[in-house]
């Protein structure tokens, strides 16, 4: 019985220390996590305010009471919290903004700035106010994940929106905006392929014509090549020697299927944007030069004018030296005059010197603090000037680099397109003002596409390197040869009638066609037809190169490889 007794209560005391134990560890996790949640709260109302007053009010109160751990009230409060967020619904998202800093709120943000249609917005509204009802109503992480997954299931669905509808219309746009077309063409053909969701061929034809009529090709030869020759001759400009251009020129020339048209136009327009950014990057870099040069012009003009300043004060201070001089100067004669006693004289003329002498000192004192100073500034100006000179001198070279670069035809290395616009409106210019007229003739490589063909785009590329260098050695210094297009050159020839060209052009295709290119040691049959006019009254660069293409026209004509000079 007695050992019963024992064992009971020992049972019953070990019992009793078991539970002890357990309630103490529970408390101790208790107490941790109600300080978890304290301080949880607490981040969460910093986190909340500024985006609603009536939302702050709310959260100030949830802290407060949170931190006088008045817990039977925090309950009610936290309730009214949950409403006043369900009430936000609309202001909350626009008062967003207010609060960069916080990830919760970022995330919001970076949410907002997605494009989403007007319904995936208001889906987006009413996603984030539960969630954040949810947070406030301390759900767990389960219960939460439900919200994620339908916003990503939201932003799932918009970017596949991008990916495949929208494609082709955003082609559309970025290419209308890319050939600079202006409006209201640019608007109509926005309206024609604004519900277009896939490029087929039909589709491109017309997008192609539409464009074409537009940039000023012809109906007859309007074609999607077209757009895309149009688009990568923009390119290479853009671009320079080594270009994108060059190499999705090369899969252009030789020849893609229709279903490969979209990724290609896609591929233009992503390069031009990418040298359309590089451009911008370009100006930015100029623009900043500019302000810092502004700013240091700024810096050394009020420098300058200190200087002036301090120029001035020199001058007004020895003034004020003299009058000082003169005034101790007439203190000690009146003294002399009026003192007779020779002692309190003696006494009254030291003090005065001595006034004069401090005086004195004073003064050279504020001249040479300011000549100090003057000094330090004009060290630092002439640092800040040769920094400056330093700076423009690179910016020169760096920009003369970039235009010698436009300048050139990076396939064959004669003038490029660029150079030939320049060029061509100063002769112009030159022709009007002083009667110095030019000859000018396009030459065109005839049924350069069987080449390519036959022999590949290699073999192609380097007959119009050649082409182009023998060119170079038919001309004189004073003329020019440019690449204007894939297999077109232009001469200009300065001085230069269109009889005396056409004797040149003439010996200069005929060397070129006997100079046989030749490929895996076949002689290739290169033939050329030419286009010749001379400056006439009134000319612009359209009037003369329209000649000479009617001329060339009649020569490709004529059975090619022969030329004409315009009627
Ligand atoms: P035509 O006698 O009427 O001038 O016939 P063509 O074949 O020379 O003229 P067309 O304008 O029909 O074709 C020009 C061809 O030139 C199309 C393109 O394949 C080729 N081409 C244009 N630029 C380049 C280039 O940079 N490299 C190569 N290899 N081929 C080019
Ligand atoms: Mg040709
Ligand atoms: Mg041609």
């Amino acid at each position: 019985m007695n050992l019963r007794k024992i064992d009971e209560n020992t049972d019953w005391k070990s019992k009793y220390q078991d539970v002890l134990n357990d309630l103490e560890a529970h408390e101790f996790e208790w107490s941790k996590l109600e300080d978890l949640l304290r301080k949880t709260i607490g981040r969460l109302c910093i986190a909340g305010r500024g985006l609603d007053s009536r939302l702050d009010k709310q959260l100030r109160i949830i802290q407060e009471l949170s931190r006088e751990k008045r817990d039977e009230k925090l309950t009610q409060a936290l309730a009214n919290l949950a409403e006043v967020v369900a009430s936000l619904d609309d202001t909350l998202i626009g008062g967003i903004k207010q609060r960069r800093s916080d990830p919760i709120m970022l995330m919001l943000e970076l949410l907002q700035n997605i494009h989403f249609n007007g319904s995936q917005r208001s889906q987006l509204k009413e996603i984030c106010s539960e969630l954040l009802i949810s947070v406030a109503n301390g759900q767990d992480r389960d219960s939460l994940s439900v919200y994620i997954q339908k916003l990503s299931a939201l932003i799932n669905e918009n970017f596949d929106n991008i990916n495949s509808d929208n494609k082709s219309a955003r082609i559309v746009l970025q290419l209308l905006e890319l050939l600079d077309l202006g409006e209201p063409q640019g608007k109509e053909i926005r309206d024609q392929f604004r519900d277009t969701h896939e490029f087929h061929e039909q589709e491109l034809m017309r997008l192609a014509e539409n464009i074409n009529a537009h940039i000023g090709v012809s109906a007859e030869s309007s074609s999607i090549d077209q757009v895309m020759t149009t688009l990568l001759e923009r390119l290479a400009i853009l671009q320079g020697a080594n270009s994108d251009a060059q190499e999705i020129q090369t899969r252009v020339h030789e020849g893609i299927d229709s279903e490969q048209w979209p990724d290609t136009l896609n591929e233009i327009v992503n390069s031009i944007s990418d040298s359309l950014k590089k451009l911008e990057q370009e100006k930015r870099e100029l623009e900043g030069f500019i302000v810092n040069v502004t700013e240091q012009l700024g810096e050394i003009t009020s420098a300058i004018s200190e200087g002036h300043r301090d120029h001035q004060s020199d001058h007004e201070d020895t003034l004020g030296l003299q009058d000082f001089i003169q005034q101790g100067i007439g203190l000690i004669q009146n003294n002399v005059q009026a003192t007779s006693d020779l002692q309190e004289l003696k006494l009254e003329v030291s003090k005065n010197i001595t006034e004069l002498r401090d005086g004195v000192d004073d003064y050279t004192e504020r001249f040479n603090e300011r000549h100090e100073a003057t000094e330090e500034r004009n060290i630092k100006l002439t640092r800040q000037l040769s920094q400056m000179e330093q700076e423009t001198q690179t910016l020169q070279v760096m920009l003369k680099e970039n235009r010698t670069k436009l300048l050139y035809d990076a396939l064959t290395g004669v003038y490029s397109r660029l150079a030939y616009e320049e060029r061509i409106s100063q002769e112009l210019a030159r022709w009007t003002r002083y009667q110095t007229g030019f000859s000018y003739v396009i030459l065109d490589i005839d049924h350069f596409k069987r080449i390519n063909d036959t022999y590949g785009h290699n073999a192609g590329d380097k007959a119009l390197k050649i082409v182009a260098q023998m060119m170079q050695k038919y001309i004189r210094k004073s003329d020019y040869v440019f690449r204007i297009g894939g297999e077109e050159f232009v001469l200009l020839l300065t001085n230069t009638s269109a009889e005396n060209a056409a004797i040149m052009t003439e010996k200069m295709r005929a060397g070129i066609t006997a100079g046989s290119f030749h490929f895996k040691g076949e002689p290739v049959n290169l033939t050329l037809s030419a286009g010749i006019t001379e400056t006439r009254t009134d000319d612009d660069a359209e009037s003369v190169y329209e000649r000479a293409d009617k001329a060339l026209y009649k020569a490709k004509n004529s059975g090619r490889d022969c030329q004409f000079i315009a009627d």
